[in-house]
């Protein structure tokens, strides 16, 4: 580990000053002190924001659901009003991590988190998310965990948050405090995918802080839920999953939100196949038939091909789940 320097703050005016000197926040601190040990993050400041007054969660008149950015895992999948409303979110980050990461991993670290590309954790191997223009190992190495969606021939690593992509589903958006001002960003456009900028990773500015994520009121009845595909049962990250959440009403689906995990190098919105549910009614056959279309424009590489299948069938089950139709 690198030396460093350490500072608490606890006005969110103080944090956003001492990020804009270079600082890095850090709350439960569940992946930047591993990569810190690791060498692979080297800040030179650390700012402590764990005691900002961002735990809240609240619904706006509107019906906005806004959870605040230092919530823990643990407390945003108990909170009723999330299981409740969008159960899909409580089961994503139900499935994350272990309980002891959720006790102390933040929603807001749990966005900003970094990618599980081992090439990305070795600090001897070639990695252009780490070091830009040094290559990617991971392109003609073990790349079975790897994206199909959203590559580029600089990175082909994926997003590894589960929650993230109950938030893609959702159209979230993810609420910032900068030196100008507060501003949101919807989900689609805070994670970035890799292009020729793999070290980019999200839409913030320098100094720019997390301050809550926003979930958008959802026509009702609006059933949920998250399915999560990995090679164990416990505290591993998924070779696919699917976020859905359905509004269906007079027999016919009348909204989709569908979205997939472990396959894209960030969450992977599957609009093709929500635009196919949308407007008919639920049966097995129509599972099947939109999710036929959730691997369209991948491109496996050579250790996971098998990913394009078992995302189809992740989807087709988790509508099925969901939809209830079987
Ligand atoms: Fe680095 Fe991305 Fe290549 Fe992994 S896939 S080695 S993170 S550039």
């Amino acid at each position: 580990m690198e030396p460093f320097t350490y500072t608490r703050v606890s006005g969110t005016r103080d944090a956003v000053a001492a990020g804009q000197r270079g600082g890095r926040y850090i709350a439960g601190g569940t992946t930047l002190v591993d990569l810190m040990r690791e060498t692979v993050e080297r800040p030179t400041a650390l700012v402590d924001i764990t005691g900002l007054p961002l735990r809240d969660t609240t619904v706006a008149a509107d019906g906005t659901l806004r959870i605040g950015a230092l919530v823990t895992m643990a407390d945003a999948a108990a909170d009723p009003r999330v299981r409740t409303a969008y159960p899909v979110i409580s089961q994503a980050l139900e499935l994350s991590a272990s309980a002891q990461l959720r006790n102390m991993a933040t929603l807001g670290g749990n966005v900003m988190q970094r990618t599980r590309c081992a090439y990305f954790r070795d600090v001897t191997a070639a990695c252009n998310k780490r070091t830009p223009g040094a290559g990617c190992a991971a392109l003609h190495g073990v790349n079975r965990a790897h994206a199909i969606l959203g590559t580029s021939e600089h990175c082909v690593a994926t997003h590894p948050s589960d929650v993230a992509v109950a938030f893609a589903a959702l159209e979230a958006g993810v609420r910032l405090l900068g030196p100008d001002g507060e501003r949101t960003v919807a989900f689609r456009d805070f994670l970035l995918p890799p292009g020729t900028t793999p070290q980019r990773e999200q839409a913030i500015h320098p100094g720019e802080l997390i301050t809550a994520v926003e979930i958008p009121a959802h026509p009702r009845p609006l059933r949920s839920g998250y399915l999560k595909v990995r090679d164990r049962q416990s505290y591993e990250f998924a070779l696919t999953s699917a976020a859905v959440a359905l509004h269906v009403e007079g027999g016919v689906v009348r909204a989709a939100k569908v979205a997939a995990g472990g396959v894209g190098t960030v969450p992977w919105k599957l609009t093709a196949v929500e635009q196919y549910l949308t407007g008919k009614p639920p049966s097995p056959r129509l599972w099947r038939d939109a999710a036929a279309r959730a691997a369209g424009g991948a491109r496996p590489l050579e250790h996971n091909g098998f990913k394009v299948e078992l995302l189809e069938r992740t989807v087709e089950r988790q509508l099925r789940i969901v939809g209830g139709t079987r």
